[in-house]
């Protein structure tokens, strides 16, 4: 019997090894078996992406971009072709194609390409024979025939765009966790599965640092509406279902803390308070390419002030680099840089209705002796920027606050 059509996705970690591999084709077959067509995206095996990335800084410190594409699409050409063989040895039919097989076309910023279209022909030819379809995640090609990458993670947003593409009933995110947890459980124990979430809350949750699923992946699901369904492929458990809206029995302020260690913090000393400074400061690191993060600017005195930012830790070094440049030539003083600073956030979009989550975190903190160096907020989230020492003990904290534990 015809069930309808499932996209499903199986990160790094499900396919590391061989046992593995033979683990998802074995399930992978057995939704065929029920009737289901199937479109199985998957991403390299392990560490495969991050040995290839370190391989090509031995070769050159800055590899040029459209070779990095060409090297890191080989990771997922590796594990969609044994997945195929491995469901091959089941019996069942399967196909698999690289993404510029698979129809994706994207624009040209290779390494963090954009999917402009996908020609679902070829997939849908292949569906039609009633074979399983296997295509190789966070890769596309141009218009041009050059292979392109979609950023680190990518192999979600392949997933999610074919889902969407496809009209897929659902979309599966299968990896190493039951789904998505009010905080990370190897920090807080007492952290529990979400069993439904908005999209809203999980894009905010990733772009904040939960690691589970790609931001850009959760933008496309929700600008299409696309269900996901993020579970384990160690077990049969429901994961957690990612919706545009939840209905919950009873409101929900917090849903979720987040931790991320990947910011550092840079100050510039000084500046002098006159209009077009600031604009300065961050045209420069915009141009190149250095995405700048929360953003403080201290009251003036003495027509002086101090300004500090955040960028990803990938980026620190070019940003001082360039910010004191910048201070150099704007007559402002010291540029200061804090490797040591975490991101602690709260998301939640409860908060909308509800006043006092910002008190109650900050009173949290105060009480676990934390100070804080930033803070920011948006309508369903408040993070704030403390010392790296104090992570775990405030994300502990604020999962007690919230009354997020099992
Ligand atoms: N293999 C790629 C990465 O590690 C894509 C993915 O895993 O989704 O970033
Ligand atoms: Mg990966």
């Amino acid at each position: 019997m015809k069930k309808g059509l499932i996209v499903q996705k199986f990160g790094g970690s499900s396919v590391a090894n061989v046992e593995r591999i033979k683990n998802v084709a074995k399930r992978v077959a057995g939704y065929k078996k029920s009737g289901y067509d199937l479109v199985v995206v998957v991403s390299a095996l392990g560490d495969t992406t991050d040995e290839l990335i370190e391989l090509a800084h031995k070769v050159i410190l800055e590899p040029p971009e459209r070779e990095m594409d060409m090297l890191l699409s080989t990771g997922e050409q590796i594990s969609v072709s044994l997945l195929a063989m491995a469901i091959y040895k089941l019996g069942f039919e399967a196909v698999s194609f690289t993404g510029a097989q698979g129809g994706i076309i994207t624009d040209t910023s290779h390494t963090k390409a954009r999917i402009i279209e996908i020609n679902t022909d070829k997939i849908k030819k292949e569906l039609r024979k009633g074979r399983i379809v296997i295509v190789a995640g966070f890769q596309g090609a141009t218009l041009n025939q050059d292979i392109t990458t979609l950023g680190r993670g990518g192999s979600d947003l392949t997933a999610v765009a074919l889902a969407k593409e496809l009209r897929a009933d659902e979309c599966q995110i299968y990896t190493d966790v039951d789904g998505i947890y009010t905080a990370d459980p190897r920090i807080e124990p007492k952290a529990k599965k979400i069993d439904f979430i908005t999209y809203d809350e999980m894009l905010e949750m990733a772009s904040l640092g939960a690691q589970v699923m790609q931001a850009r992946s959760i933008e496309v699901a929700k600008k299409f509406n696309v269900p996901i369904h993020v579970r384990s492929s160690f077990s049969r458990l429901c994961g957690t279902m990612i919706l545009k809206e939840v209905k919950r029995m009873e409101e929900v302020v917090v849903s979720g803390v987040t931790l991320n260690k990947n910011e550092a913090k840079i100050t510039v000393c000084n500046v002098p308070d006159r209009p077009g400074v600031a604009a300065r400061i961050f045209k420069d690191l915009s141009g190149s390419g250095i995405n700048v993060d929360m953003i403080v600017q201290n009251v003036s005195h003495l027509r002086q002030t101090d300004i500090s930012f955040t960028v990803s830790k990938a980026d620190v070094l070019r940003a001082i680099k360039l910010t004191r440049s910048v201070a150099k030539s704007i007559g402002a003083g010291e540029v200061l840089e804090d490797q040591d600073i975490v991101r602690v956030s709260v998301v939640g979009v409860g908060m909308k209705s509800h006043h006092g989550v910002a008190a109650a975190m900050f009173g949290v903190l105060a009480k676990n002796k934390t100070n804080i160096e930033m803070i920011s907020t948006s309508d369903i989230s408040i993070s704030c920027i403390i010392q790296r020492k104090f992570a775990e003990s405030a994300v502990r904290a604020l999962h007690e606050k919230f009354k997020l534990a099992k």
